[in-house]
């Protein structure tokens, strides 16, 4: 009878797991989906299928110097490349290529109009820092870029889709032409979710985590490298309650909801970055509320 019950108990496991990673693969397999179906836009991930066909050999793609993700569809037998598209890139034709072959892939990149946004800013120093805030913006930036460019990382699976980190609504959509105080800034280069002061924060998939700080428009944050040069990054928290070279699992809290930084109010900027590039994050997560 014991090994009966023990035989049983094992095959439980083992059903569990393979349902999981059944259910792991239907996630995978619609977030590709909506990669795949959505046009390549500034903000957007391109999907290229390439010649390189080797499941054990990826390619060594890169685009604007850097290397990008990669995904091998078992049912075709090619490798696709998930280009990450810098918002600021105009219509028309862009490059892929493979570093090994210098084959190139060119690929069009179509229009998208992104809504506008104004907003008023009673600290008129975040409107126009002044000259010592904008010393510290500028050092801010170059860690910045090294936190979304780091060593390339291969994970054993593609790192999609992204849970949603926090609890709450999207309040301000990615791409927004913003105005602060009528005056033109940088587009929104994240996507906000509206959550309470103190709401949980969690890692959307799992990570090392590559910066943390308390910077000067972002507030404190934190960034998470995922593997595939895909990096997400966290603003205005409350709290910050991961370390710099700390490896993180999927759904651990990493911080807290606040309004630290030019904010208005509480609510978490997510930034999701693609080769070095800030992508809209609904095109990798499920949810769509
Ligand atoms: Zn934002």
């Amino acid at each position: 009878m014991r090994y009966r019950a023990i035989g049983w108990m094992l095959f439980s496991i083992l059903w569990l797991g393979l349902s999981l990673n059944v259910a792991q693969a239907n996630e995978l397999a619609t977030v590709l989906n909506k990669i795949r179906t959505t046009p390549a836009v500034a903000g957007g991930i391109a999907w290229i299928v390439l010649n390189s066909n080797n499941p054990t050999l990826p390619p060594d793609m890169r685009y604007n110097g850097k290397r990008v993700a990669l995904w091998f569809d078992v049912q075709t037998q090619r490798w696709v490349a998930l280009v990450g598209i810098p918002l600021s890139t105009a219509v028309g034709t862009q490059t892929l290529i493979d570093a090994q072959t210098n084959t190139r892939y060119p690929f069009q990149i179509v229009d998208k109009k992104y809504a506008e946004q104004r907003l008023t800013l009673k600290n008129k120093r975040q409107v126009d820092p002044e000259p010592d805030d904008l010393r510290r913006i500028e050092q801010e930036n170059k860690l910045v870029q090294i936190a979304l460019n780091p060593a390339w990382r291969a994970v054993s699976l593609l790192p999609l889709p992204l849970i949603k980190p926090v609890a709450g609504r999207f309040s301000s959509p990615f791409g927004l032409r913003r105005f602060f105080n009528n005056q033109p800034r940088k587009p929104h280069s994240g996507l906000d979710i509206s959550a309470g002061q103190g709401a949980i924060i969690q890692s959307p998939a799992d990570g090392i985590v590559v910066l943390t700080g308390d910077f000067f428009f972002n507030g404190n944050s934190v960034f998470i490298d995922h593997g595939y040069g895909i990096v997400t990054m966290y603003c205005h928290l409350s709290e910050i309650d991961v370390q710099e070279n700390q490896a993180v699992s999927v759904g651990q809290p990493i911080g807290k909801v606040g309004m630290t930084g030019r904010a208005t109010g509480p609510h978490l900027h997510w930034g999701v970055s693609f080769n070095g590039t800030m992508i809209d994050p609904m095109l990798v997560i499920n949810e769509t509320e």
